[in-house]
């Protein structure tokens, strides 16, 4: 046997497995009340304990989807001017995604983080003020903080209330940027970590049309694959309308991703995988750092979201 045939071998006695040990029920996708609207498929269960780390353009593994299912995410929000289109656009077609929320935002937006949670999405963590010059840039305690007080910011305004470990164990860094004391934070606080799969860039200033083109030619390359997008971005809430039609006319489907006890199912990278991510950050941590030095913002020469 080859190395590819006992791969898959490997690759289907995991899946099979994963399944007999499933020990809880998924929850079901929400009931919509319109039958032509893209829906949400189905409901995926990501355990965060042990360190969970999840996003081909960050980490080795992600989320085990199936051809043309994605998952979506929004990261940097609330903010309502951009967050509440989204939040229509998302319900009149019974679509769930998943909000890493800036714990600031949340803070100044309660309103907003109620709102996602009462539609059904799931609320998770994204640091307390997204430092320009990343949580990579800030001295270990500083960094500690910003996760800390974001978690705290989140919960506050979703559920008037905070604990020890969040609610939604999901974190994503801004930048990517993460190190080996955060992650270890984290995973001490049984939060996973998301990267992402594939990026619609809506860092760069386009038309929501050109940013619909940009985003869908990534998806039928991809396949599949856990999407980030900005909620704060105002080309993104253009988008989003035509942006859930194409995907129902490409035959893409919708992952809803919640936390749970069981396992996750996971999928390894290809053979030769490398971070992207990672790539990108060395170019761009040491002009981030002489920028703070100077006192300069580092917003200009900040590429990654
Ligand atoms: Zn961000």
């Amino acid at each position: 046997m080859n190395i590819s045939k006992t791969s898959l071998v490997i690759g289907l006695i995991g899946l099979f497995g994963l399944h007999a040990a499933q020990a809880e029920p998924l929850p079901s996708p929400l009931p919509c009340p319109n039958p032509q609207a893209l829906g949400t498929s189905r409901v995926m269960s990501v355990n965060a304990a042990n360190g969970l780390t999840i996003g081909l353009k960050t980490y080795p593994q992600t989320l085990a989807l199936g051809d043309h299912e994605i998952v979506l995410t929004f990261d940097d929000g609330p903010l309502p001017a951009t967050t509440r289109p989204i939040l229509d656009g998302l319900k009149a077609q019974c679509v769930q995604a998943t909000f890493f929320l800036v714990g600031r935002n949340a803070a100044a937006n309660p309103q907003m983080v109620k709102r996602e949670i009462n539609e059904g999405h799931t609320v998770a963590h994204h640091s307390m003020t997204h430092p320009d010059i990343t949580l990579r840039g800030l001295s270990p305690n500083a960094a500690r903080d910003e996760i800390e007080n974001g978690i705290k910011a989140d919960d506050m305004a979703a559920y008037g209330q905070t604990s020890a470990t969040p609610r939604v164990p999901f974190f994503r860094f801004p930048g990517f940027a993460d190190t080996k004391a955060t992650l270890d934070l984290l995973a001490q606080k049984q939060v996973a970590v998301f990267g992402a799969d594939v990026w619609a860039s809506d860092w760069n200033n386009m038309t929501p049309q050109a940013q619909l083109t940009l985003l869908m030619n990534r998806l039928e390359a991809a396949g599949r694959g856990v999407v980030l997008l900005h909620d704060t971005r105002p080309q993104t809430a253009a988008m989003v309308p035509d942006f859930l039609r194409a995907l129902k006319a490409k035959g893409f489907k919708i992952v809803h991703i919640v936390p749970g006890s069981g396992p996750t199912a996971l999928t390894p990278a290809p053979a030769g995988w490398q971070s992207e991510t990672e790539a990108s950050l060395k170019k761009i941590m040491p002009r981030l750092m002489k920028a703070q030095q100077r006192g300069a913002s580092a917003a200009p020469v900040m590429q990654i979201p």
